[in-house]
């Protein structure tokens, strides 16, 4: 778990960090974040002079937004926890904010990151998984359900592997940083070699390496068209374990975007800048957005911290 005591202007003034807990099981991660953002709010009122003034928490899972609820997350054990009302009881009837860990990364993204002012822009970390946050006027579109911006199960290679999620071919087995990893770890015979030493092989000029790259690009490229098809987004903001090898990727990357458009509009395809701080950022600018002030165009009153959790 990532916390920040996170400024009107959206700076980090104090970071934390600890375990989830999950071993102990689903009540202790929650007993936990509780734990968490109380020993937050009280170090903030110690330096600050000042509690903070809303909490914003963002998990993972199929999150109920509108009511507060983490509806489903099957890494923590949860379903249906009303993580919102709880937490604004353990913290004294602040306001608290709930939103989903990718979605809240998207939006710290968006404002406050690499995709700084942009109106329209789809955020797509590549990681174990690929998930997306779509952008739209300040806000991030969570859909009817809460599974808005899943471009990691967009089937890119019909009959292809098999997912997780039950479908055969989704992007996600091909271009995350795991499926990288993966498959440089099969073509180099290295069972513990991983997507950033099949980039490194490729910048040496690895022709296997290349041919792995390539793929997961092809792919990549395959997906974010029929998002920037469906979208029409202004930024397109990579980030996760796999845009750490920068140019590597974003130079072929944006090749294979520009190969793959006709009409479309090419979006500027950028690499995150906020890191493993997003989602922590993001809890907090949903807090801010609570009070109504914060770094959303309008004009903060004071420098109180809220507190984060995610
Ligand atoms: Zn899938």
């Amino acid at each position: 778990m990532k916390a920040a005591l996170v400024g009107s202007g959206g700076e980090l003034l104090h970071r934390a960090r600890r375990a989830t807990g999950r071993e102990r099981g689903p009540d202790a991660v929650v007993a936990g974040i509780l734990d968490f953002a109380a020993e937050l709010r009280a170090y903030g009122a110690d330096r600050f002079g000042e509690p903070a003034r809303a909490a914003g928490v963002a998990v993972p899972g199929i999150i109920d937004e509108e009511h507060g609820t983490a509806v489903y997350a099957a890494n923590l054990g949860w379903r249906d926890v009303p993580l919102r009302s709880l937490l604004g009881e353990r913290l004294g009837a602040v306001p608290v904010a709930l939103g989903h860990d990718v979605r809240a990364g998207g939006l710290a993204e968006g404002r406050i990151g690499a995709g700084r002012g942009a109106d329209r822009f789809l955020f797509v970390p590549l990681g174990t998984g690929i998930a997306g946050a779509i952008g739209i006027d300040g806000r991030v579109e969570s859909g009817a359900h809460g599974f808005a911006g899943e471009i990691g199960h967009v089937v890119v290679r019909p009959g292809g592997l098999p997912c997780p999620c039950g479908q055969y071919g989704c992007l996600e087995r091909f271009a995350s940083a795991s499926a990288v990893s993966q498959a440089w770890a099969d073509a180099s015979g290295d069972p513990a070699a991983d997507a950033a030493d099949c980039a490194k092989a490729v910048e040496s000029g690895d022709a296997r390496a290349l041919a792995v790259w390539r793929d997961a690009v092809d792919a990549l490229a395959d997906g974010l068209v029929t998002a920037l098809t469906l979208l029409d987004p202004r930024v397109l903001i990579i980030g996760g374990g796999l845009a750490e090898a920068g140019e590597t990727l974003f130079t072929p990357l944006r090749d294979a975007v520009r190969r793959r458009v006709t009409f479309q509009k090419l979006p500027q395809i950028v690499p995150a800048a906020l890191g493993d701080t997003a989602g922590c950022l993001g809890a907090g600018l949903l807090a801010w957005d609570l009070l109504g002030t914060g770094p959303t165009g309008t004009t903060p009153t004071t420098a109180t911290p809220p507190e984060v959790t995610t």
